[in-house]
């Protein structure tokens, strides 16, 4: 996606070999007029995927999570990632070893919004080494639900998450795929 690729140029910070810092318009300052341009992206390309739910992670995943719930007309719903007051109901959950942080913590969604019958596209900020998106995963099979596929905004091709995802036989869609981050330089695939 040719709009991502020059923000990604123009406004990206590559912090080391393995991270790109994209604060200025997706993980911390948003663009709104490119995250719209996302999802219409997204929309299109699972548009005859019969999905009935978004399901994405707390919080860079919610912002192109409902870009494109709203252009396919259908629900989002976000795992969190902190215990709350209010969400006191059962439960489906899952691990996730995060790679930015490198702590592990748990995810969770409620029972309530995911049922046998849904057809589930994830989408997410980052792919790297795949912990995010299997933890989704885990999370919609608990559900007895269906993955239709993945949509991820910046996918780093250079770690395991996405071969992972490609020999389990997921569909996924990444608008932009990232080589390498060597010498400071973002190279597309
Ligand atoms: P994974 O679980 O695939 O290893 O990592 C995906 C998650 O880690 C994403 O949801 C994202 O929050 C974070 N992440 C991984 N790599 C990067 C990166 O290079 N830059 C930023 N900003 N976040 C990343």
């Amino acid at each position: 996606m040719e709009a991502l690729h020059k923000k990604i140029r123009e406004e990206g910070i590559v912090l080391s070999d393995q991270v790109l810092k994209v604060d200025a318009f997706l993980n911390h300052q948003i663009d709104p007029v490119l995250m719209q341009q996302i999802g219409d992206e997204f929309a299109t390309l699972f548009a005859h995927s019969g999905i009935t739910k978004i399901v994405t992670i707390e919080a860079s995943g919610i912002a192109p999570a409902v870009m494109t719930g709203l252009k396919l007309g259908i629900p989002v719903i976000f795992a969190r990632k902190h215990q709350s007051l209010t969400l006191t109901e059962n439960l489906f959950s899952a691990n996730v070893f995060s790679f930015t942080k490198q702590t592990e913590s748990t995810i969770a969604i409620s029972t309530r919004h995911l049922t046998s019958s849904d057809r589930v596209l994830i989408i997410d900020d980052f792919l790297a080494n795949g912990k995010a998106s299997q933890a989704l995963i885990s999370i919609i099979k608990q559900a007895g639900a269906t993955v239709a596929g993945l949509g991820i905004v910046i996918e780093k091709s250079f770690q395991g998450g996405r071969a992972e995802l490609d020999a389990q036989g997921y569909r996924v869609e990444s608008l932009a795929r990232v080589k390498s981050l060597t010498g400071g330089v973002v190279t597309f695939v």
